[in-house]
């Protein structure tokens, strides 16, 4: 792992793509107001605490978290022990309440000296919703938290800073891997992809993967999908079924992408929401 310093107040801890103890990269910003942290996962949680400490002596008093899934949430209840404001989109805590909690138990309960260590038995649930913006200053730093609508989950939320210009896009962005897309909408997610764009944007820090200068990343993904969705739609068309447009599909263009074992879900994915 590594705290990579993107702007005065502003970091990100990232991850290597593919490490099995989990990928996600995070974010953190230090005002004289307060810390913010953007996601935290369990497993990750004594590089992560090293990081922040090393930086700063505030406490996280924000922790956003930019969508429900296990690697960006886990860490919720460590967090809120310690007295932070818990962020996220209404969808987003919604689905956590529902079925969050117990897909937490679930994971833990498979991870015995996880559980040991930190005795957390409860996923926190977000303290503070919105289904669109909301503006939090720091002091130095602002953020803007925005739910776009349903792209890689239900309730994903982008952080953005508008004076550094740094876009935090949570799994909104995935680079040079394969984006999951089990509980996506990709079509909406080419049009969140496009909105993000009209932003100006000096750097990204994708969910997983590393950050990228400018734009470049949001275009990649939005080719990806309108590839995608296009080659799909012809196999269809062509009144092939599902398991038939799995057999015959391919994606050389995006031959050099991770986490190849991700194109089946998309495939069905997108074969469903294509009419
Ligand atoms: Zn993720």
């Amino acid at each position: 792992m590594e705290l990579r310093q993107l702007a005065k107040n502003v970091y990100a801890i990232l991850t290597e793509l593919g490490d099995p103890r989990g990928d996600s990269n995070f974010g953190l910003i230090i005002g004289n107001n307060g810390v913010a942290l953007i996601d935290a996962d369990i497993r990750r949680w004594v590089e992560t605490r090293r990081f922040i400490e090393s930086v700063t002596e505030q406490p996280v008093r924000y922790l956003i978290n930019t969508h429900d899934n296990f690697d960006h949430t886990s860490a919720n209840t460590l967090l809120a022990r310690q007295g932070a404001v818990i962020i996220s989109s209404k969808a987003c805590r919604s689905i956590m309440s529902m079925t969050g909690r117990e897909e937490f138990k679930e994971k833990m309960s498979q991870d015995v000296k996880l559980w040991g260590k930190y005795e957390v038995a409860e996923l926190s649930v977000p303290d503070l919703t919105t289904d669109g913006q909301l503006c939090l200053n720091l002091g130095e730093s602002n953020l803007e938290i925005s739910f776009l609508g349903h792209a890689h989950t239900p309730g994903d939320m982008v952080v953005y800073l508008p004076g550094e210009e740094i876009l935090f896009a949570g799994d909104v962005l995935f680079n040079g891997c394969h984006p999951v897309t089990r509980s996506a909408n990709t079509s909406n997610w080419v049009n969140v992809l496009a909105k993000l764009k009209q932003k100006s944007i000096k750097l990204t820090v994708p969910g997983h993967g590393d950050p990228s200068i400018g734009k470049s990343n949001l275009d990649n993904l939005q080719n990806y999908f309108e590839v995608f969705r296009a080659r799909v739609g012809e196999l269809k068309a062509s009144g092939l079924s599902v398991e038939e447009v799995e057999e015959s599909f391919a994606l050389p263009e995006f031959e050099s992408w991770g986490k190849k074992n991700w194109l089946p879900v998309s495939i069905k994915k997108i074969y469903s929401e294509l009419v």
